[in-house]
């Protein structure tokens, strides 16, 4: 299978602005974003979808949420707020087939989502 568009942007084959780097995730700006400031937390280690995450991803995925949480209090939207997500296959409206999770941020967030 090809790489997708976030290994090719950790491998930096494409350009990103990237927010955040270590050994094991990326946070990078959102080429189109949906709020303010949108951040896609993405691991560097391949999994698909959320479907094929699994008991051995447990800390990987908690480290994703932890640093959503620290970027959102180093840009000094944690207390307004922010939302996370993530998407999932055809009916979660996944595009990129890598996960990622979205951190939007700087504006007031309706639910329920459309
Ligand atoms: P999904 O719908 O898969 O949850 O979200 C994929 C996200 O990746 C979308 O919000 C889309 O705007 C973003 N995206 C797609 N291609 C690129 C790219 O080349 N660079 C960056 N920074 N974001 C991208």
């Amino acid at each position: 299978m090809s790489d997708s568009i976030f290994t090719k942007i950790i491998n930096r084959e494409i350009p990103a602005n990237i927010e955040y780097e270590d050994d094991q995730l990326i946070v990078i700006h959102d080429i189109n974003p949906q709020a303010p400031t949108h951040l896609l937390i993405v691991p560097k280690k391949v999994i698909p979808t959320i479907n094929h995450a699994d008991a051995s991803d447990r800390e990987l995925l908690g480290e994703m949420i932890l640093r959503a949480q620290a970027v959102a209090a180093k840009l000094g939207f944690a207390e307004d707020g922010y939302r996370l997500v993530f998407n999932c296959n055809l009916h979660g409206g996944q595009e990129v087939y890598h996960i990622h999770l979205h951190l939007l941020g700087e504006r007031q967030m309706k639910w329920p989502p459309g």
